[in-house]
């Protein structure tokens, strides 16, 4: 876990990492209203937008530059640290002067390689910290190219914020968890701290708490939530917001698994469990490999034939089959059609490698 990371940088760390705060910035009132609320519960840092992307125009854009002294004044009232999210170089030198206490790129800046480079470069010669929301997109290489760019303008203190994706398949969230995504930042970037923005994945406030929690299984780092003195009459994402009593209360209430136990027949148990897992795997891998030489050959025989190597209809027939197969053994309708998208791919890249073998 990297909470730790957070405390070096001179943050508050309760039982995890947390930055709550509204979506926008509005008023005076609400900011003070909110940081009052939040002060002496173990916030890292409130969070509070200024500048605010829109998808329409028209819509509330953030009170802008103003906002930053009342985001002073309530950090000055209750002690709280302060962090908005910059996403142009003018954005840096205005949070910069003002003493802001940490930054977050949103997701659709850090989907941008032109904007992340020049917020780096405004950045240059500070050591303040600076978290990276994910792209809406579930491309795991601009998350990566973001933070690197970032590094490489000499910043040290930086952070990832997992938002989820957005998704046209999606129907419960705002944006889909694609929980694979923060799980292979984390194995690529292991010292990078982690947060998982659940507001933003969820849209809704009732959903908060189970991904917050699922979030925690993960081994998340922290969360980043938004939090609201009066929800319903919020600006912005106003259906997303938790007051600061259900903030708290959620928070009260998360589990915090721990990585590893040292009890020995949790151990034991869990060897037995993991060395059936490992045979498993081993007849999937076999079997996946049978089932490629079988392809190789289906591959050599449709090039005799001057036949297509994609069959429309036998992948459809295929699909249906390997779901309603799948759905009696309480594999989800989603992750077989993934498997098998997955598989088809390599078959199809196989069928095409066993052609050209064919040719030459
Ligand atoms: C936000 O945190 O207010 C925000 C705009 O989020 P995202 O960039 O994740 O959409
Ligand atoms: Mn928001």
């Amino acid at each position: 876990m990297n909470e730790a990371v957070f405390k070096e940088w001179g943050f508050p760390v309760g039982r995890i990492f947390l930055a709550a705060g509204p979506c926008s910035v509005e008023s005076p009132e609400q900011v003070l209203a909110t940081a009052r609320a939040l002060a002496g519960h173990g916030v890292g840092f409130m969070r509070a937008g200024i500048w605010k992307p829109r998808t329409r125009p028209g819509s509330f854009e953030g009170v802008g530059l103003k906002g930053l002294d009342w985001l002073d004044i309530a950090r000055r009232e209750t002690g709280l640290k302060i962090g908005t999210e910059v996403a142009e170089p003018a954005h840096v030198e205005a949070c910069l002067e003002h003493g802001v206490d940490i930054l977050w790129i949103g997701a659709r800046t850090s989907t941008n390689p032109f904007s992340v480079q020049a917020i780096a470069d405004a950045l240059k010669g500070t050591d303040i910290p600076v978290l990276v929301k994910n792209p809406m997109t579930a491309d795991i290489g601009l998350w990566i190219g973001a933070i690197e760019r970032l590094a490489n303008a000499g910043l040290v203190k930086l952070g990832a914020i997992h938002r989820g994706v957005s998704s046209s398949l999606e129907m419960r969230y705002r944006n889909a968890p694609n929980w694979k995504m923060p799980i292979e930042l984390k194995r690529l970037m292991p010292s990078i701290p982690l947060l998982c923005d659940p507001s933003h994945i969820c849209g809704k406030a009732d959903l908060i708490p189970a991904v917050a929690q699922e979030a925690m299984d993960l081994l998340f780092d922290g969360l980043m939530v938004e939090v609201h003195p009066d929800p319903p009459r919020a600006l912005s994402d106003a259906a997303q917001q938790l007051t600061p009593d259900q903030f708290l209360a959620m928070v009260e209430k998360l589990d915090l698994p721990h990585e590893k136990s040292d009890s020995p027949a949790f151990q034991n148990s869990l060897s037995a469990l993991r060395e059936d897992v490992d045979e498993i795997d081993g007849q999937l891998m076999e079997l996946l490999g049978q089932r490629m030489e079988v392809v190789r050959a289906m591959g050599r025989l449709k090039t005799e034939q001057h036949v297509s190597t994609l069959q429309p209809q036998r992948w459809q027939e295929i699909l249906n089959d390997r779901i309603r197969r799948g759905s009696s053994l309480e594999l989800s309708e989603d992750f077989v059609l993934q498997l098998m998208q997955s598989i088809h791919e390599e078959a199809i890249r196989q069928q095409e490698a066993a052609r050209l073998d064919d040719v030459q």
